[in-house]
């Protein structure tokens, strides 16, 4: 249906949807990329993203940014430069939302963890699994598994891709075979998850003590914006400060893309979703200077945030919990909760251990922060007795 919203020529639209897997009369009153958002919003996996972390583990304070924040300030970053541009903001919304619900629990180092347990099982990379969760292991709805999505936004949701799992993937594999890119949605989607993590994490690493002003002050995108703060508001609180400096960062970077892209789109001479899939590269993209500015910031929160001790010491646990779980129930399947022995026993092929490894991985991927430390209590702590 149309929304009223004059969208660009090279925008994604319903009419131009490749469509569900499963046929579905449309949606009365939304369009179809509505219907996905709210088919998201409505799912398990985006509920569990609350108890989920990136760098901060669950437990360590009711401050810190989760999973499911970090979605909801994408979607924010997201649609301000879908509308802007004219593009399909529900398209954008329903990507953003959707983008990290395959993550393990503990953040990349969850991640890091469950890949190296399945190495010799196909491996685990979070995008495919969050393609997974709205293909597959949602189980909600009478007429089909998973959530039943557009192509579109599970094309979105499919950030990264290796080639072996992209020949497995068939039409939505196809492009990173092809080395096309995906829609301009898309595009943004991954650009503002891109802007949202490096500002809360500057956000959150201040608040946490783990880095400083003085040391960030150093990063010309932060310094910038600093002086400018320190000049116009001299003698406000170092918290106002530190959000009058985060919004000044985050509306240079979503300026910076918005006009940039247009540029960009402007020189290509796009004129179809079709064009956008050819061109040689995004044309989503902040400028050179900015990009640059933005990867030194990423890079000073590598070193100092991501790799500090105290966020080391958690990587380590989390790295054990995780294995020692997925060692657990692939000695024994029997210790699995009944939903996912029934799983185990009525898969093809079950005798085979990858086929019991991806579902054991499913269990772990699916749990939040605080379900695997009490699933590790509960398996190697002699003194829970539950
Ligand atoms: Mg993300």
């Amino acid at each position: 249906m149309s929304l009223g919203v004059k969208l660009a020529p090279y925008a994604a639209s319903d009419e131009a949807s490749r469509g569900r897997q499963y046929r579905e009369p449309s949606p009365s009153y939304r369009s179809e990329f509505q219907r996905d958002r709210d088919r998201i919003v409505h799912c398990a996996a985006f509920r569990r993203l609350e108890y989920k972390t990136q760098v901060f583990v669950n437990h360590e304070g009711d401050l810190f940014r989760t999973r499911l924040t970090h979605s909801i300030e994408v979607a924010q970053i997201g649609r301000s430069v879908a509308r802007a541009m004219n593009l399909n903001e529900d398209l954008t919304e329903a990507i953003s939302l959707a983008h990290d619900l395959g993550h393990t629990p503990f953040g990349h180092s969850g991640q890091d963890a469950l890949n190296a347990c399945m190495r010799e099982y196909g491996g685990f990379e979070h995008n495919l699994q969050s393609l997974r969760v709205v293909d597959l292991l949602e189980e909600k709805y009478a007429d089909f598994p998973g959530l039943n999505l557009t192509f579109e936004t599970r094309e979105g949701i499919l950030k990264h891709c290796s080639p072996k799992n992209a020949a497995e993937l068939g039409e939505l594999g196809r492009r990173f075979i092809e080395r096309k890119q995906p829609s301009l949605e898309a595009q943004v989607a991954n650009v503002a998850d891109e802007i949202a993590y490096n500002n809360h994490d500057v956000d959150d690493g201040l608040r946490s003590g783990l880095i400083t002003m003085e040391q960030l002050s150093a990063i010309e995108l932060f310094g910038e914006q600093h002086a400018q703060v320190c000049k116009s508001h001299p003698g406000i609180s170092e918290r106002v400060q530190v959000h009058e400096i985060v919004r000044r960062m985050i509306n240079r970077l979503v300026v910076d893309l918005i006009d940039n892209s247009a540029l960009l789109l402007r020189e290509s001479a796009a004129m179809s979703v079709d064009d956008v899939r050819s061109a040689a590269s995004p044309l989503i993209a902040n400028s050179e200077a900015v990009r640059n500015q933005s990867l030194e910031l990423k890079q000073f929160l590598r070193e100092q945030l991501y790799a500090h001790y105290r966020v080391r010491r958690m990587t380590l646990k989390a790295h054990k919990v995780i294995e020692s779980l997925f060692g657990a129930f692939m000695d024994d399947a029997r210790l699995l909760p009944p939903q996912y022995q029934k799983k185990v026993g009525e898969a093809q092929g079950a005798a085979q251990p990858s086929v019991r490894a991806r579902i054991v991985a499913d269990y772990i991927a699916g749990m939040t922060d605080r379900y695997a430390i009490q699933e590790h209590q509960r398996l190697f702590d002699p003194g829970a007795l539950t």
